[in-house]
């Protein structure tokens, strides 16, 4: 546990839907555990290390960091191997529970995720932890007004996608784990509510599947940085970003925080930080900015 001395912490918070668990609270972060029905606080201290409060939930928290973005990749394209040095201390989080993490990603869909983990919060209290038979059977118009910030209409999906997973799966989708890819993924498809960017979500951060979920985020990075040849984020596009970062570039599915990562970082939409990005030397806009003298 040494390690933990290295952790990125909000890094760690900022990128991955397995960390909307956790509602930024104070300077840290604040997460409700149902089965002890108590909140827990997490804070990086200045020297790095990681206090949580209280102190007897400090192996249970630790255990849910499973391991640095340095572990992600093994292949060896540039911008990928120079992106997992200089993420190192970011960790992956573990969220094992793949129908809390369907939800927490329904409540991201055209949302922020700041919006999201307080929503997902709210509904952690009020049903003392949200579960598939709890959210079948929840009252519409109470979960709108739970939910009205992360949009009222999703208790549609939450009611009805939940019900479904009763109806067709017996109240849980922990098969998906080990059925193929696909047919995983066509199952997650058919739940109301969700689209291909939420069931990628859900089969890389909590069933084990090694996809990449395609955002407008990651074609605009993946573009830029030569990663893929397709333009703009339309769902054509996105298409092809994924079928070039899974098929034709063989990317495992977490080394796409990587990609998060520089574009929350440094490849922004709007005035990206060419000159202090840590691929700026290698990266294929250079030489159009050169030509445009830029820098
Ligand atoms: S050099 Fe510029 S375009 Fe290339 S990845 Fe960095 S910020 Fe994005």
């Amino acid at each position: 546990m040494d390690a933990m001395m290295d952790v990125d912490l909000r890094s760690t918070m900022d990128i991955q839907i397995t960390a909307l668990e956790w509602m930024p609270y104070e300077n840290g972060y604040l997460k409700y555990y149902p089965d002890e029905d108590r909140d827990v606080y997490l804070e990086q201290c200045p020297d790095g290390t990681l206090m949580v409060s209280p102190e007897r939930f400090r192996a249970r928290v630790m255990s849910e960091f499973d391991y640095p973005l340095d572990q992600v990749y093994c292949g060896d394209n540039p911008v990928l191997l120079k992106l997992k040095e200089f993420y190192r201390h970011c960790w992956v989080l573990k969220l094992h529970d793949p129908y809390i993490s369907l939800i927490i990603t329904i409540l991201t869909q055209n949302k922020t995720a700041d919006s999201a983990r307080r929503t997902f919060y709210r509904l952690q209290h009020r049903y003392k932890g949200i579960d598939v038979h709890k959210m079948a059977a929840a009252d519409k118009g109470e979960l709108e007004e739970l939910i009205r910030t992360s949009g009222p209409y999703k208790a549609d999906f939450i009611i009805r996608c939940s019900q479904e997973i009763i109806d067709r799966y017996g109240g849980s989708i922990e098969w998906m784990r080990d059925a193929p890819t696909r047919e995983a993924r066509e199952a997650l498809l058919g739940l109301y509510g969700v689209g291909p960017k939420t069931a990628d979500c859900v089969l890389l951060f909590s069933l084990g599947h090694s996809v990449v979920p395609v955002d407008t985020h990651i074609c605009r990075v993946s573009e830029r940085t030569g990663l893929s040849m397709a333009t703009g984020d339309s769902e054509a596009a996105k298409r092809k970003v994924k079928e070039d970062l899974e098929k034709r570039r063989r990317i495992p599915g977490m080394a796409h925080l990587l990609i998060i990562n520089l574009g929350r970082d440094f490849c922004k939409a709007v005035a990206p930080l060419h000159s202090i990005c840590p691929v700026g030397d290698i990266c294929p806009k250079r030489d159009e900015r050169k030509e445009k003298k830029l820098t």
